[in-house]
């Protein structure tokens, strides 16, 4: 939790639930991104936290932007976005969406399938645009699977299609899976995407990007390698693969940059046992997987908690949320244990909550309100 969190938390004492964000923070993640892959250009993940306050600051930055919808890409032209510095980086898109951000400038799209493609060459005529590839996920705490990206060999015959509808075939990007902890994720798939820019320079289509996507992690229980090793792997496989014909490096950072920014404030509403003599308690927050914690699902992404007992002994609990919904259960195979002393009322904090939150929250579940956001 950064000082200025701590001091907000502290003297404004905000109701819960709540995520507080420390938007220099942002500024530091991105700094310390770009130190770790000078070379690399950074379009930040919307997705992972579209909050204007964090927008903004990217935008004063020069950063550019990774968009899923038009929404997102209106967002960031609301915060100050050239609609140049912005990809429309899903590759499911209605067409009318892909119309009307083009309409507005933007000039960067992806696909990866030939009716996306038909749509842009259609809607976007000119437009750079690049295909997802399929690559491995092992290592990813959240790993995106099968859903985005295609076969490696059906990307280049759509990467010449592209050329042959008018299009501009810029590059290739691939997505290792969200908190990925393995560096060789990337050091792989940047060697299928160096064959492939092969293959396809073999058919005269020459390529001119690789776009690395996200999946940079943050520390939650558990410690993940430092952002100066990724962009040592990165950097090594690059220079192996492509010699001094590097093309251009688009990384999308999204949790990377507000994971470790914001903190969320929640109640304890019930400590309560099943059995009188049950070591295990069960510990309900006023926060759960419908107030935002989607990603607690599975137990694939696990926060550290805070609390006012911390130090004080402990035991081993299961945590909920507030609704009464079973599967608002956020951990119970976990082995998370919390102080003994926790009761009714405290207050306790789950760190490194900036990202993948608040956009998670229902509308008003069991008439729960959305998360509340405080940017400091
Ligand atoms: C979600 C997403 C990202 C951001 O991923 P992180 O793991 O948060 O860095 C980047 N690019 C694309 C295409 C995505 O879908």
């Amino acid at each position: 939790m950064t000082p200025k969190v701590a001091a907000y938390l502290r003297d404004v004492a905000p109701a819960t639930p709540c995520l507080v964000l420390d938007v220099d923070r942002v500024e530091q993640n991105y700094r310390r991104l770009m130190a770790a892959m000078p070379l690399a250009r950074v379009y930040y993940a919307v997705k992972a936290n579209p909050a204007t306050p964090i927008l903004e600051r990217l935008v004063g930055l020069g950063s550019s932007f990774d968009a899923a919808s038009l929404e997102e890409v209106q967002a960031c032209i609301a915060a100050g976005a050239r609609a140049e510095a912005i990809s429309f980086g899903n590759t499911v898109k209605k067409e009318s969406a892909i119309r009307t951000a083009y309409a507005a400038g933007v000039r960067m799209f992806a696909f990866d399938s030939e009716a996306e493609l038909k749509k842009l060459a259609r809607s976007a005529p000119g437009a750079r645009v690049y295909c997802r590839i399929l690559v491995g996920n092992d290592g990813a705490e959240w790993p995106l699977s099968r859903k985005f990206g295609c076969e490696i060999g059906m990307a280049k015959d759509l990467m010449v299609q592209a050329g042959e509808l008018g299009l501009d075939p810029y590059g290739i990007s691939f997505h290792v899976g969200s908190q990925q902890t393995k560096t060789a994720a990337y050091e792989v798939a940047i060697g299928r995407v160096a064959m492939l820019f092969t293959d396809l320079a073999e058919a005269g289509v020459n390529l001119r990007m690789v776009n690395l996507g996200g999946g940079y992690p943050v520390r939650y229980r558990q410690e993940v390698p430092e952002i100066d090793d990724f962009g040592a792997a990165i950097m090594g496989a690059m220079a192996e693969h492509f010699g001094n014909a590097l093309p251009e490096i688009v990384i999308e950072p999204g949790r990377f940059i507000v994971g470790d920014a914001g903190v969320v404030s929640a109640e304890v509403v019930l400590v309560s046992r099943k059995a009188k003599d049950d070591p295990v308690r069960w510990v309900y927050l006023d926060i759960g997987r419908f107030g935002g914690l989607a990603e607690t699902e599975g137990e694939a992404i696990k926060y550290a908690f805070r609390t006012p007992h911390d130090g004080a002994a402990d035991g081993p609990v299961t945590i909920a949320g507030p609704t009464c919904d079973s599967t608002d259960t956020l951990y119970e195979k976990s082995n998370y244990r919390l102080p003994l002393a926790l009761e009714s009322g405290d207050r306790v904090e789950l760190l490194s909550t900036g990202a993948y939150v608040t956009t998670y929250a229902s509308q008003a579940f069991n008439g729960f309100r959305p998360l509340a956001e405080h940017y400091v």
